[in-house]
């Protein structure tokens, strides 16, 4: 026999006992982003790599490590897209969609990071992630960040705490970058060579350093609190209050700066106890300077992103993962002439109850065997087909979860008793 093909490292199927739970999760994330007056984009995996360097930043893992990187056939360099906004803020230039226009997106779909594969943390993962572009004002903020606050109260994912942060604007950071590289400077025998590499370009990166040997000196570094502007401040203590208001809880990190060089004034982060050192659930912040940076004018704008795998391995740890798709009911035939009017039942129930999940299951086997196979698929009734129900043109209606008699329905009796218990 021929040698089986493995997947490429850190690169998974989602089969279908995980698929309903991504599903569930997706389809709460949309709905709630339709109700907050965000509209769906779909961009290419496959950027010019110019355009994750200039955003995300140089001297960052992602861009120094991380990047799917290739020559396409004519020499260009291309790259798989590491994170989704550096994709929207382009297209959003390239379509022409920011100028003297606000606009409110969200996308899905896989992102590419090669880092070292473990629990939560993969070669091919998937983000849900939101952006306004061409919003100044705190609300937004604060708005972003209710909305992942009610997406966790409606998906039941309870061990999610926010940490809020603000790093001001890329001015005021100037003096505070300064202090920075006095305080490293001073300490150089203790930074690994990422962090002496970032020491006089950009300090601010080895405070996101996961090296365990430098949280001690990242600990003690000096804050970046006390060199906000006036303006970053007010707008600050705003978010704060309007999430206040509305009653999301956070606790405040000044430690907290994000790993992406585009990031100004509001950051955040909701983390989890629960997956280990994987801790981040969901991530973002406000990035005003990144739209013109890659070439708009001066845009201010927010947004956050989520991991869809980090979110189901949660809702499992939590119980929350419900169980597998299940079906409302589950035809079981006697014969062929049986199987063939069965057929055309099942079409008829669907018409009149939308929504319903019927299964006619596989090749007919025996009775039992599709009995036990009804019983299986979680349904509330099987749908008996025999002789006597084909010459009838009825259908005998079995409850599989409560000890009731096995009734014999017209197609619009069963059609009436099924709407009714789907909605019970
Ligand atoms: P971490 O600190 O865990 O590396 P990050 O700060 O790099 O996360 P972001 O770039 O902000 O993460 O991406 C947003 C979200 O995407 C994260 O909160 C996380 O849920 C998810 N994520 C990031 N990297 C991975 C990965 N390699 N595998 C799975 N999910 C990931
Ligand atoms: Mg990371």
């Amino acid at each position: 026999m021929a040698e089986v093909i493995q997947p490429v490292r850190g690169m998974n199927d989602v089969l279908p006992d995980k698929a309903p739970l991504w599903d569930r999760v997706e389809a709460t994330a949309a709905n709630l982003f339709a109700g907050y007056g965000y509209q769906r984009v779909r961009l290419p995996v496959l950027e010019r790599t110019e355009l994750f360097s200039r955003s995300i930043g140089e001297l960052t893992d992602i861009v120094e490590k991380e990047m799917y990187t290739f020559d396409d056939r004519n020499g260009e360099s291309v790259t798989l897209r590491p994170e989704a906004t550096a994709g929207v803020v382009r297209a959003g230039l390239s379509n022409g969609l920011l100028h003297n226009q606000q606009q409110k997106l969200w996308c899905s779909g896989p992102m590419f990071r090669r880092e070292k594969p473990q629990k939560g943390r993969y070669r091919q993962f998937h983000q849900l992630s939101v952006e306004a572009l061409g919003f100044a004002e705190p609300e937004i903020d604060a708005e972003l960040i209710a909305l992942s606050a009610r997406l966790w109260r409606e998906l039941k994912l309870t061990s999610a705490k926010l940490q809020l942060n603000s790093i001001g604007t890329l001015e005021s950071r100037q003096g505070y970058k300064q202090k920075l590289v006095e305080y490293f400077s001073a300490h150089r025998e203790l930074l690994d060579e990422d962090s002496l590499r970032r020491l006089d370009r950009n300090p601010l990166r080895i405070l996101d350093s996961k090296n365990p040997a430098l949280q001690q000196l990242i600990a003690d570094a000096p804050l970046l609190s006390g060199y906000l502007d006036d303006e970053s401040r007010a707008h600050f203590d705003r978010v704060q209050q309007l999430l206040t208001d509305v009653g999301v809880e956070f606790t405040l990190n000044p430690r907290l700066v994000r790993g992406l060089d585009y990031y100004s004034r509001t950051v955040f982060e909701w983390l989890t106890d629960r997956l280990g050192s994987q801790s981040a659930i969901c991530s973002g912040g406000r990035y005003d300077g990144l739209v013109a940076q890659l070439g708009g004018r001066d845009t201010p704008a927010v947004g956050w992103a989520l991991g869809i795998e980090r979110i189901v391995e949660v809702l499992e740890v939590e119980g929350r993962a419900g169980s597998a798709l299940e079906a409302d009911a589950h035809l079981v035939v006697a014969g062929e002439a049986e199987r063939r009017y069965g057929f055309k039942l099942a079409e008829q129930l669907r018409d009149r109850v939308p929504g319903l999940k019927l299964w006619i299951g596989g090749p007919a086997g025996g009775f039992k065997a599709q009995l036990r196979r009804a019983d299986r698929s979680g349904a509330r009734f099987a749908l008996i087909v025999g002789e006597s129900e084909l010459s009838a043109g009825k259908v005998s209606v079995k409850p599989l979860r409560e000890d009731k008699p096995q009734q014999l329905l017209s197609v619009e009796e069963c059609a009436a008793l099924l709407a009714e218990r789907r909605s019970a």
